[in-house]
């Protein structure tokens, strides 16, 4: 089997885990790889459960549809960050709900918007900044993903959802179900007591764990 085959068939497979697990409904949510030149991503108003490895979209870096189905509308968020990333293989992008609820809520600091519970969050996710709200389509939101994404591997759309990126795209899907749990807990323990880790302890993880 090709590389490209073999990326094919992990899209499909990761989408309907991803979809199993209740992190992607309906139509929602989008799934990338970089290849030497351009992205393979999911078409339009295609279900994560139920994605045939022949229909993936194949684009160039400019957007432009090189073969397969049409891509998704959001594959412009997939090049913003991975012009930004180089070393990002795989990016994911769902509208799993508690991260949306995360991304709906105000936030006094938007740099970050999920509290460091757990080290694994820290170690997957990291800081988490919060991208404004774009309507759907408008391009400006490349723009302003692509600021964040030079520092983050991980970015929160307002009103929207997380966009995910990684090494491969197993560690995208990985960093994102770290996220979404992540945002669960963050409801769970509302307006209760926590022990966060402190400041200390965060940097120790980044310095043992550089991203
Ligand atoms: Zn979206």
């Amino acid at each position: 089997m090709s590389e490209e085959s073999r990326l094919r068939e992990s899209i499909c497979r990761f989408g309907s885990l991803l979809y199993l697990r209740g992190y992607a409904h309906g139509s929602s949510g989008n799934i990338s790889v970089r290849l030497g030149d351009g992205i393979l991503v999911t078409p339009t108003n295609s279900c994560l459960g139920l994605l045939d490895p022949a229909q993936i979209s194949k684009v160039g870096m400019d957007g432009a549809l090189v073969s397969g189905a049409s891509p998704s509308k959001e594959a412009f968020l997939h090049l913003a960050m991975y012009g930004e990333r180089s070393a990002a293989r795989g990016i994911v992008h769902l509208h799993c709900t508690h991260a949306v609820a995360v991304s709906c809520r105000c936030h006094e600091d938007m740099t970050d918007v999920l509290r460091p519970f757990t080290a694994y969050h820290v170690m997957k996710v990291g800081k988490l900044p919060l991208v404004p709200y774009y309507r759907p389509g408008d391009k400006s939101l490349a723009e302003a993903v692509r600021m964040k994404a030079r520092d983050h591997s991980a970015v929160l759309l307002a009103n929207h959802g997380p966009v995910v990126s990684g090494v491969s795209l197993e560690d995208a899907v990985y960093s994102i179900e770290e996220l979404e749990e992540t945002a669960k807990l963050a409801f769970l323990l509302e307006n209760r007591a926590v022990s966060l880790l402190t400041p200390a302890q965060v940097s120790e993880l980044n310095a043992t764990f550089p991203s």
